[in-house]
């Protein structure tokens, strides 16, 4: 179970590395929620050829990356970082995979002439499609507690195809966009405390109800003092409209 120290504590994962589409506005937003509830903050991280502490941080994040990045950080993932990745994941801490971050949540990554390991937290994997990448605004259904279904909404673009295996649940349904493989409807995983999605652009500021829920569940507490949302609300219907859906 989380402990509640009053301090969210954040570890980003290859920050320098895997932070395309605007991955550092996901850990400010997580940082605003915090303070402006009289929450602290720490933000650590762990980069290429570094420890990873299993026990050092609440929520675990990982951004998207270019293939080339991604290939670096898949090895020094496999060989440094992937027992305490899953030592934190069972004590409950989140683990956040957003795009490439996501990928490397699974089992491989397979591109065209080498196949990368992944932390394999999740029973899925990802082949990186020669066609065209998988671009554009994407809005899911997600059922994350008893709260019943919500939509997050944001910006995709993978060349990766991502494929569930029977173990593993999505994270939502697709209501616009392509999702996991572009086909079968499904976006982004989750197990237990563990959630990857394709979401970015970046997903946070866009969902601040998301950033609320990940802010709570890592703290182990029931729910969070309501915030003055005006303009998050604005970001959240501009980016459910400029998907397709009506703004509320
Ligand atoms: N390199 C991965 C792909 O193209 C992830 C891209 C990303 O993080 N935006 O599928």
């Amino acid at each position: 179970m989380p402990r509640d120290r009053g301090v969210l504590r954040v570890c980003a994962l290859y920050p320098t590395l895997m932070n395309i589409y605007a991955d550092r506005g996901n850990l400010l937003m997580l940082q605003r929620r915090c303070e402006w509830r009289g929450i602290g903050f720490e933000l650590l991280a762990s980069g290429l050829e570094e420890p990873l502490d299993p026990d050092a941080a609440d929520l675990y994040y990982m951004g998207g990356g270019q293939d080339r990045d991604q290939r670096l950080c898949a090895l020094d993932l496999a060989e440094r970082k992937r027992d305490a990745l899953h030592a934190a994941a069972d004590r409950g801490a989140i683990v956040l995979g957003v795009c490439g971050g996501y990928q490397l949540l699974g089992a491989t990554y397979e591109l065209a002439d080498e196949t990368l390991p992944g932390a394999g937290l999740v029973d899925l994997w990802t082949v990186r499609d020669p066609g065209p990448r998988l671009i554009g605004n994407v809005a899911i259904e997600v059922e994350l507690d008893d709260a019943g279904p919500r939509v997050l909404a944001g910006f995709e673009n993978h060349g990766g195809r991502t494929h569930l295996g029977p173990a593993a649940t999505p994270l939502g349904r697709v209501l616009r966009g392509h999702g996991n493989d572009g086909r079968d409807g499904r976006e982004g995983v989750r197990r237990d405390t563990i959630i990857g999605t394709y979401l970015h652009g970046p997903l946070l500021p866009k969902n601040a109800w998301f950033a609320d829920w990940l802010v709570a569940c890592a703290l182990g507490r029931e729910g969070l003092a309501p915030l003055d949302d005006r303009l998050e609300d604005a970001a959240h219907a501009e980016a459910r409209r400029a998907a397709g859906l009506p703004a509320r």
